[in-house]
């Protein structure tokens, strides 16, 4: 395998040291091949907000494995995930299912432009969608860790066609519209960035998006693959109050397994094959294991509303390693709404891809270590979100803050 891995962050050589080996996870610990217990903060990069191998989704996975493993036909599953998204994004009107992020946002691209018969598109500076030609252009996540934010092979004629502007800049967004008002078929984005760090909006920057794509015909697309069901149950939209045309999704809807799905406007999603001219499918797409666990765990979600436990888990963390940097005299930033968070060693604020990458990696890396070397998983990479999940509660998040905040005084 290149890299020794089938995702480049994993095989840790942007931060340094050895990757480890999972045998298995469990709430939020993995055990390492080698028998260490780690506190995961990773969370499978984000899906395991109950925690790893819950016992309810597990049980849905087992009862969904006895009636076979796939279908290549419609099943009820599917309604059932379907209409649980749907109850909980009212701008989803209609919704397909495919099995990764990835599919997800390249297909919402795919049909924007066959439905607005426009090319161009927007995307911001450090935002990952995946690693589709049209998204892998100034890409946060991986690409930005390993120094490759614009991959080679990608078609130069491909990347023309997507416009990269800095998040958090309304100026920048005006100018681009202005400049090209009938050619942008969409404007997408993380409404709040988790592939750079984590990064929130400006106040006013989301409803400025909502304003400017509507004026130019231009369609809104929200990638909420990470943030989707993980800050509240009906995503970034349901916190900010703003409705987007089209809705990426992925990781937590597939409760663990590989999932994505996209879904917006009902009259946008009909020019999807096979009512409309834009073609999408899949030999797996809805599958019936992935929608089993997915179902389980939005079920959960629903059961626990446990957002308001996960903030205050998100908030004990934070405060400890900010009382610990300023004990140290190191200028820290903790940016976290929820389960997510990021570490920024910087004075400056974090607003955008530019002042990400003015922070201190090599410090960060440091951090990692000496938290890894004590048995807390922080992300591999100074440059992703981490995850909290309902099982850190207890022990867990208190050894963690514990663990974190030495770390931070050794630094
Ligand atoms: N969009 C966002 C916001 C993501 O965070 C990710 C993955 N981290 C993707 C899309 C791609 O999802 P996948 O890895 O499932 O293809």
């Amino acid at each position: 395998m290149p890299g020794g891995v089938n995702s480049p962050v994993r095989a840790f050589r942007a931060i340094g040291g050895t990757p480890f080996f999972v045998s298995s996870a469990q709430g939020a610990t993995l055990t390492t091949s080698d028998g260490r217990e780690l506190i995961d903060f990773v969370c499978t990069w984000g899906p395991a907000i109950h925690g790893h191998n819950h016992p309810k989704i597990r049980a849905a996975i087992a009862e969904a494995l006895g009636r076979g493993t796939s279908f290549g036909t419609p099943h009820l599953g599917e309604i059932e995930l379907a209409e649980l998204i749907t109850q909980f994004f009212p701008s989803i009107q209609k919704l397909r299912l495919c099995n990764s992020g990835t599919e997800a946002t390249m297909s919402a691209i795919r049909l924007a432009r066959g439905f607005t018969g426009r090319d161009r598109i927007i995307k911001f500076s450090g935002c990952y969608h995946g690693h589709s030609d049209s998204l892998l252009i100034k890409a946060g996540s991986g690409a930005l860790t390993h120094g490759h934010p614009d991959s080679a092979g990608v078609p130069a004629a491909f990347a023309q066609e997507t416009l990269v502007l800095p998040y958090n800049d309304c100026a920048a967004l005006d100018a681009a519209f202005a400049a090209q008002p009938e050619k942008i078929a969409a404007v997408i984005l993380e409404p709040y960035c988790g592939n750079v760090g984590f990064i929130m909006p400006d106040p006013g920057y989301l409803a400025h998006l909502r304003a400017i794509t509507r004026k130019y015909g231009a369609l809104l697309i929200f990638d909420e693959v990470m943030t989707g069901f993980r800050l509240a149950r009906g995503g970034v939209q349901e916190l900010e109050g703003i409705s987007p045309d089209l809705t990426c999704l992925g990781k937590i809807i597939g409760g663990g397994l590989p999932v994505g799905g996209f879904g917006g406007r009902a009259e946008v999603m009909d020019y999807l094959a096979p009512l409309g001219p834009v073609y999408q499918a899949g030999t797996l797409s809805g599958n019936p294991l992935a929608v089993a666990a997915g179902i389980a765990a939005l079920r959960l979600l629903e059961e626990e509303n446990p957002y308001a436990q996960l903030a205050a888990l998100g908030r004990q963390l934070r405060d400890a390693a900010l009382a610990a940097a300023r004990a140290k005299g190191i200028a820290l930033q903790v940016p976290q709404c929820g389960s997510m968070f990021s570490f920024f060693f910087s004075a400056e604020p974090v607003r955008d891809y530019a002042s990400a990458l003015r922070s201190d990696a090599a410090l960060y890396a440091r951090l990692f270590h000496a938290a890894l070397d004590r048995g807390v998983y922080l992300a591999p990479s100074a440059y992703e979100a981490g995850f909290i999940s309902t099982a850190h509660a207890g022990p867990a998040i208190d050894r963690a803050c514990d663990v974190i905040a030495e770390a931070i005084r050794l630094l």
